[in-house]
């Protein structure tokens, strides 16, 4: 195993930013991602690590007139532990519950999931069927990013070197309905095959609003599908549209076959599970 890098462990945002401008160093959070990358050696080593877990103000989870608020060091058994995300936003608190096991729980953050950008991370398609604004923030001042800008090509992101991750926030539109569903070789421990988040908004008799069909592991970056978002705008789920929309969804996806799965595998399943969604929502 190569040699740790030293770690600096600032208490405040105001000493990581000044770290953070000081030279090169590599953010970690709960380091789940991290660690792995160094021991087993999967690309350059940092030459220093910044640890944020010590930074309370990027911790908690909280109720706002603008929705619910996470702290980028949250890590998922938080999230799971919330009565906030168990009342608000249910689907963060099911995709939190299939990542790793207790142990990557326990350490594993959301801001490392995004940050770490795999196309296979577990919350992001959440992230994209929420409408979710990512806070980042350095020495220059702090911004606001959308979930839909923030992942801008495989494993990169629209955050700048200087910056770090500091809070995610989930609007909570009335009505809003979400559901998340992972396909992995089992049903815990496992990389994801095919993720997918629903979002919508019943308007009764007027069918759908604001729907939103997004996915992990069928593409480069997590991705909304857009095919498949217009078939169920202004629907309702019956039989016929949840077939009309799978098979959209079918069509519009283009993964790739790799160690996890072959791309006919994703797509049929990614066009099964969002049937099966459809049909719940539906009761039929
Ligand atoms: C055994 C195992 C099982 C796993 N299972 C899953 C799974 O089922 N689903 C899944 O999605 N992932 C899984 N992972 C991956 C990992 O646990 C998650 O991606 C986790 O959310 C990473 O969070 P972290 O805090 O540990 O990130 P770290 O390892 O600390 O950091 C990850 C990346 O994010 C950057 N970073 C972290 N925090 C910030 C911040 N606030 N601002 C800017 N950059 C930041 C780091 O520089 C690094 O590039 C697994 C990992 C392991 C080892």
């Amino acid at each position: 195993m190569p040699a740790e890098p030293p770690i600096d462990t600032p208490r405040t945002l105001f000493e990581a930013y000044e770290l953070l401008a000081a030279g090169p160093t590599r953010p970690i959070a709960g380091a789940t991602d991290v660690m792995v990358q160094i021991t087993g050696e999967l690309g350059p080593i940092p030459e220093r690590l910044l640890d944020l877990s010590r930074i309370g103000e990027l911790k908690g989870i909280d109720l706002t007139g603008d929705g619910l608020l996470v702290g980028a060091a949250t890590t998922y058994t938080d999230m799971r532990r919330s009565a906030l995300c168990r009342e608000h936003l249910p689907a963060l608190v099911a995709a939190a519950a299939t990542i790793g096991a207790a142990q990557i729980q326990n350490r594993g953050t959301l801001g490392g999931n995004i940050a770490n950008a795999s196309p296979a991370g577990d919350t992001l398609p959440v992230l994209l069927a929420a409408d979710a604004v990512i806070l980042v923030g350095g020495q220059r001042g702090e911004r606001e990013v959308s979930a839909g800008e923030f992942f801008t090509g495989y494993r990169q992101t629209a955050l700048a070197p200087d910056e770090l991750i500091l809070q995610v926030r989930f609007p909570l539109p009335v009505g809003r309905q979400m559901r998340f569903r992972k396909v992995g070789t089992r049903r815990a421990q496992a990389i994801s095959k095919v993720v997918l988040a629903l979002a919508w908004r019943d308007l009764g008799p007027r069918g759908w609003a604001d729907v939103r069909v997004a996915l992990g592991s069928v593409a480069p970056t997590p991705i909304r599908a857009s095919g498949s978002e217009s078939v169920l705008e202004g629907a309702r789920p019956t039989p016929q549209v949840a077939d009309r929309a799978a098979e959209t969804l079918a069509g519009e996806l283009s993964p790739i076959d790799d160690v996890r799965s072959t791309a006919d595998y994703r797509r049929a399943v990614a066009a099964r599970v969002l049937h099966r969604l459809l049909r719940d929502a539906g009761g039929w």
